[in-house]
């Protein structure tokens, strides 16, 4: 038997201990909790590439461009 299981499910109501909120996304400000794969940048933790990918265009560091004959290969 698992007594700290047993234990923690008649203390919270859950057989799990709740995880941890440990940030925010740094571009949705989704919550991110303990042991989640998140992205770091900086000093900025994001929840997926989509996150990260929207700060660094926000940010400046990143440009969205329509490709014409002009961009040199
Ligand atoms: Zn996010």
């Amino acid at each position: 038997m698992e007594h700290e299981s047993v234990e923690r499910t008649l203390r919270t109501g859950y057989p799990e201990a709740e995880a941890r909120l440990v940030t925010h996304c740094g571009s949705c400000g989704g919550e991110l909790y303990e042991k989640e794969e998140v992205l770091l940048h900086d000093e900025d933790v994001f929840c997926d590439n989509d996150c990260l990918l929207d700060h660094l265009i926000d940010a400046g560091h990143v440009w969205v461009k329509v490709l014409d004959e002009e961009v040199p290969v």
